[in-house]
């Protein structure tokens, strides 16, 4: 019998802001992030942080040559692992990247020249060898990266923007939504869109409730808001990501606990993670 359609998630990096390599982050891990999803054996990755270098090494491993790599945004932890992408590298692969954040009137071509440019990076972009192709989207935007793919696009609440996504497919649905900050108002109401229903989603929860304070208008969120917007949008299990660089695995244990003790629902994204997701639509249930 043919399987049931499935999203497939694995997490290469969950951290925040910075790499945080070392005993402390064994469990949780230390890469910033980056999250693969496969859907009908397409392969896609949401963010190229420090993560996207070992999966770089597993994709050449696997000869994939079919990738497309979609920003939420340009900051730092976002984008630093991509001139360590193996795949980048391969002339049999054709790489698609996609970005929609920028408000400048910058292209994606313009993002990855930015990345690759002497003196902060030996190389320039044309070092490249797979077959490089560029697109840019508005957030809004429904794309559909390969056939059967639903992607949904919104704007995201953050410092020079970010974009959050929503990809369906038979079925099933997984949002990633990094890097934002909760308003009580339309930001919110597009992070609910976004998630409505959904079967998984992992969000911003950098900072505790009682940190927030103290960093408010940063751009990020708190595990506790993260909780309520799911609850509103009906999400069925939520992941707290984006983990504040400085924090341990017995920190992050913490933080997940309480999470837990108020959404039952919710877990702390941990590298190397993987979830295979089967839709509510084909009987489905969330299993890891
Ligand atoms: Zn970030
Ligand atoms: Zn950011």
């Amino acid at each position: 019998m043919a399987s049931k359609p499935a999203i497939d998630i694995r997490f290469w990096g969950a951290r925040g802001s910075f790499p945080m390599p070392g005993p402390q982050a064994l469990e949780f891990g230390g890469h910033t992030s980056c999250v693969e999803v496969r859907a009908g054996g397409h392969v896609m990755i949401f963010d190229a942080g420090s993560g996207i270098v070992p999966l770089g090494k597993a994709l050449l491993d696997e000869a994939v040559t079919e990738i497309d790599l979609f920003f939420t945004h340009c900051h730092y932890d976002h984008i630093i692992g991509l001139p360590y992408f193996l795949p980048a590298f391969w002339d049999k692969v054709r790489f698609r990247i996609w970005a929609g954040h920028m408000q400048d009137g910058s292209s994606p071509e313009d993002l990855v020249a930015g990345i690759f440019r002497p003196p902060y990076f030996p190389i320039t972009k044309d070092w490249m060898r797979a077959k490089v192709e560029y697109r840019r989207f508005t957030p809004g935007d429904v794309l559909e990266p390969a056939p059967g793919i639903r992607l949904v696009t919104g704007s995201l609440r953050h410092p020079n923007g970010a974009v959050g996504y929503r990809i369906e497919y038979g079925g099933a649905v997984f949002c990633y939504l990094t890097d934002f900050e909760h308003d009580d108002g339309p930001g919110d109401a597009e992070i609910r869109r976004l998630a409505k229903d959904a079967d998984l989603a992992v969000l911003d929860a950098t900072y505790t409730p009682e940190e927030y304070p103290h960093f408010k208008n940063f751009g990020h969120s708190t595990w506790l808001h993260c909780g309520r917007l799911c609850a509103e949008a009906g999400v069925e299990r939520w992941g707290l990501f984006h983990h504040m660089h400085q924090r341990s695995d017995p920190d992050l244990h913490v933080i997940e606990k309480r999470a837990q003790e108020q959404f039952p629902n919710a877990f702390a994204v941990r590298e190397g993670q993987r979830i295979h997701l089967v839709g509510k639509a084909a009987n489905a249930r969330v299993k890891s």
